[in-house]
């Protein structure tokens, strides 16, 4: 678990990481509140912060209530460092938005424990936060999260004039396997065809379940014939690994159809026309006889 350090006194700033390393935890310093801010802004920043309270440029108080104001998607916990038994602090600090706090100098075994209830809190977090956003019986986002990625990967390609691509795929004939095998078998193809669809993405994609039998895919920085390739794989992936929907039986052939989309950051395109597009395009695959990749129409 990464924690954040903002202390501007070299020997208080080592004592901490010492400690917190030899605990095992992965430790990053920031010497005052602004670094500090910037450093919390990545996806992948420290979502446990121990600070000090009085630093230059930015005091801890104020990094607090920062941190309280940032329009992250994660919970931050914050530790506070005061003086000790300054009561008017802890109320401050509370009012602030921290969570708890650390007199210094500190006693390493209150440290230790302080840490860990702030681990056990932020763990507690993630899970409901991933139980939030993930489709139970595919692991995959689930319709609102994905949605919730679409509107942010669509604002960063306005800001960065870089392309987005939107797959939408649909199991082709996935009532039929239901009504022969049952809804059982019926969802085992679904979680067979998300781990399919899994499988074919880079790591930045995202896939989301956006009903039924129907996945979406996210795919920022990536143009139209660069989204068709991937979709195209995904198609062939899926035609090429049988799926055995009871113990025993024959295999099954499970097909998809696939349409895709571009969008090149025009303010004037909603998401609502950027899906359409990708589902004007399934419906033309779907149309032509399923199990192929069609792309949304020029202009
Ligand atoms: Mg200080």
């Amino acid at each position: 678990m990464k924690i954040l350090i903002v202390e501007d006194e070299p020997i208080s700033r080592r004592v901490l990481e010492v400690n917190l390393v030899g605990w095992g935890y992965d430790v990053t310093h920031a010497t005052d509140g602004h670094e500090a801010l910037e450093m919390l802004q990545s996806p992948d920043a420290p979502t446990l912060v121990i600070s000090d309270w009085m630093m230059p440029r930015m005091d801890g108080l104020t990094l607090c209530r920062k941190i309280r104001q940032m329009h992250v998607a994660w919970y931050i916990y914050v530790i506070l460092l005061t003086a000790k038994g300054a009561k008017a602090d802890v109320i401050q600090g509370l009012e602030a938005g921290a969570d708890d706090f650390l007199t210094k100098p500190f006693n390493r075994e209150e440290l230790k424990y302080r840490t860990r209830t702030g681990e056990r809190i932020t763990n507690l977090e993630r899970r409901i936060r991933e139980l939030a956003n993930t489709d139970d019986l595919t692991g995959v986002s689930n319709r609102r999260a994905f949605m919730e990625i679409m509107s942010m990967e669509m604002a960063r390609s306005r800001r960065s004039g870089t392309p987005l691509s939107f797959i939408l795929t649909d199991i082709d004939r996935f009532k039929r396997i239901n009504d022969t095998f049952g809804h059982q078998a019926g969802d085992r193809v679904l979680q067979h065809f998300a781990d399919i669809l899994s499988a074919s993405i880079r790591p930045y994609d995202t896939i989301g379940r956006y009903g039924g039998e129907e996945f979406v895919v996210c795919l920022p920085g990536t143009d139209l014939p660069q989204a068709e390739s991937i979709a195209e794989r995904m198609r062939m992936n899926t035609e090429k690994a049988p799926f055995m929907a009871l113990e025993g039986s024959e295999a099954l052939c499970v097909t998809a159809s696939f349409g895709a989309a571009v969008y090149t950051g025009n303010p004037l395109d909603t998401i609502d026309l950027f899906i359409k597009r990708a589902d004007d395009a399934l419906y033309q695959a779907k149309h032509e006889g399923r199990n192929r990749v069609r792309l949304q129409r020029e202009g």
